[in-house]
Order: structure tokens, then sequence, then C-alpha cells
């Protein structure tokens, strides 16, 4: 007799992350490395945060607040929410699938997009639910073509403005039409992970008041991006009350950590730091853009902090040849490759070595 796995399982891969620096280097005995494969914000994080994490260095052998008041409290202040309506949670990766343990049942469908953040399909997945894939248009998510997904039995939909991997977003209107439509018995989650590098005047930039509007909405941002905390592990959800109040059943009791909470509340504050990190994204995405140009490379105009792009050469190709050079960057699809946009330095480097390479 041996043991058995879930039947879900089977069909789930394991999230196969990019090669840390310090293997790249070692394997391939050079010295400089970057990475421009998962999105960090390459200015780090606020100082402040630092600071914060630094101090509450003695409190390790006590757990954390499990109700996260103090950054509740903080977030509820800054955007105008009842701190009952916001959830933080151990990245938006831990919310995802605490959104899918408290809404999905057995045969469920789940409408998302083919080209989108994978934790999407693999919780839908887990849950034993089923995916319901609608394809991007033109690498932007087909708003109409999943309102035309949607039956009787549909659950749940994972929106994701802008887009990771592709970068692109839909304006307001668009969005705004799409609630109106969606049956207010679905789940909406509309994931912001990158809200705030958005350059578009036509973006939803007040998702937060369609809380008011469209109970059947949960908002998604995380401090793992622009905020550059991508280590501790921390992100936050806003909806209705009674939304918050069924995820808080099964949540982990003590799930986001002290520092985490403690650098959230400082990074928060420090808004000169987004700002700084804003503008440096948009001026090395303006560069990228003049040097993809010159060298005839096709890409997506990106809302966020990375560039989607065609390198018309096997992307998994692409990415080993660029590893071997210390540039480390996400290939997706086909001949397409994922690019965070660095420091002005390090997208110099990408430029050259994309150059030998292709
Ligand atoms: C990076 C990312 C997240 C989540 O990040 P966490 O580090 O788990 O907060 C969520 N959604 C999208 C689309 C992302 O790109």
């Amino acid at each position: 007799m041996s043991i058995s796995f879930r039947k879900e399982l089977k069909d789930i891969a394991a999230y196969k992350p990019g090669k840390p620096i310090e293997d790249v280097k070692r394997e391939y005995g050079i010295k400089h490395v970057i990475k421009l494969a998962s999105n960090e914000n390459p200015l780090g994080c606020s100082p402040k945060a630092v600071e914060a994490v630094k101090k509450a260095a003695d409190q390790l052998a006590i757990y954390p607040d499990g109700n996260c008041t103090l950054l509740k409290e903080a977030l509820a202040n800054k955007l105008g929410l009842k701190p009952t309506q916001i959830l933080p949670s151990s990245g938006s990766d831990e919310m995802i699938d605490q959104i899918a343990k408290t809404f999905m049942n057995k045969d469920d469908e789940i409408i998302l997009a083919d080209i989108t953040f994978p934790r999407y399909i693999t919780t839908t997945k887990m849950m034993g639910a089923k995916p319901v894939i609608v394809p991007l248009k033109n690498w932007t998510y087909g708003l109409d073509g999943m309102l035309n997904a949607i039956t009787e039995k549909t659950k749940l939909i994972w929106l994701c403005n802008p887009n990771n991997p592709t970068g692109t977003m839909f304006s307001e209107e668009e969005l705004l039409n799409f609630l109106d439509k969606v049956p207010s018995n679905i789940v909406v989650v509309y994931d912001e992970a990158y809200n705030e590098y958005v350059t578009r005047d036509d973006f939803p930039r007040n998702s937060i008041k369609l809380l008011d509007k469209y109970p059947n909405i949960i908002i998604m941002r995380t401090f793992s991006k622009i905020y550059g905390l991508a280590a501790l592990r921390i992100g936050y959800t806003m909806a209705s009350e009674e939304i918050i109040h069924n995820i808080n059943k099964i949540r982990g009791p003590f799930n986001v950590n002290t520092m985490a909470q403690v650098a959230a509340l400082a990074a928060l504050e420090d808004e000169d730091f987004v700002k700084r990190s804003y503008e440096m994204n948009k001026e090395g995405k303006e560069y990228l853009y003049k040097e993809l140009n010159k060298m005839g490379i096709e890409y997506v105009p990106s809302e966020t902090n990375h560039i989607f792009m065609n390198v018309n050469k096997d992307a998994n190709e692409v990415f080993e040849a660029l590893q071997r050079k210390g540039v480390i960057i996400r290939p997706i699809t086909g001949t397409w490759i994922r690019v965070t946009i660095g420091t002005q330095e390090q997208n110099e480097v990408f430029i050259k070595c994309l150059n030998e390479v292709i």
C-alpha cells in the first residue's frame, strides 16, 4: 500500500523560480550577475523600512500581531476605508490561495487569462475548480471575451491590471463597463500589484471607490514591487467587510510576520521613495524602448516595471545565453521574454548582452 496524493495535484507543476544570483555566479564562474527576472525594485526599499526592521529585531521571540492592527489602521487612514475592509497577507501569493479557499468549490468555473500571473491557475486547480481560459487580445486582457465566457457555473474571475507578464493595462472605462455586466454573484479579483508604476491617464486610479458600488470585487496590492519589500512577504487586500470576515476564517493566525508589518508601516510613509522608484522606472523604460527600437526588437508598451519583448529566437535559448553572460531574465512563451526594468547601469548591461546574444 502506498500513500496517495490529492488527484488535483497531478495537473499542477511546482513553481520554478529563477536561479538566485549566487548560484549563477558559481555555476558560470562569473563575478557580476544582474537579476532582471522577478520585477524587484532595483533601488531596494525605503531606508525607513530597513530601520524599522532593525528596531524590531529584539521581538523575534514574540508572535506577531495576528490582526496587523497598526498597519490596518494606517492603510485605512490612507485609503479612506474601515480597517475591517482591509486584510494584510504574507504576500499577494498567500492571499490568492486564501481567496481560492474561501470561494472555490469543486467544478466551479473560474475565468482567467491565458498569459497572466501563474498563481491564479495553480490555486484554481488546487481547489478542483475548472479553469476557463480566455486568450489575451493584442497581449491585453480581453474583457469582452471574459464576459462571453460567463455561465451559470462561473464563480470567480481573476483580473490583473496592469498585467504581468505583458505589462499591458485596461482603462477605467473598460473596467466599469465590465463590472456593470458581471452578475453580482460572481467574485471579481482585481490584482493591482503594479498600479504605482502606471503612467497612462486612463488607468482606474481610484479603484478603491469601486468597493462602494460593487460588493463582489476584491482588490489586491503588494509591498513586493514598488515598495521593494519582496523578501518580507507582505501585501494587502481590500473588499467588503463580509468578504474580509470570511477570508479571516481560513487565514493562519499569525500569517504576517512582525518584520513585514513594521517595514510596511514605515514604507507607506516614505512617499518620496515611491516617487523616486516611479521616476527611475519611467526613465529606464524610455531608454530601453529607444535601444530596442534601434535593434528592431518588437516590444509591448509597458505600464509596469517590466517589458515583454519578442527576441525572435527561442525564449529559453535566449534566457540560457543571457544567463551565461550574467543577466537573468524570464522566458515566457515562444520567442517572448520578460525583462525587469533595472537601474540605468543594469539596463545598459542588458542591452549590450542582448545585442551579443541575438
Ligand atoms: C509579484 C506579483 C504578485 C505578488 O506578489 P507577492 O510578493 O506575493 O505580494 C501578485 N500579483 C502579480 C500580478 C504579481 O506580479
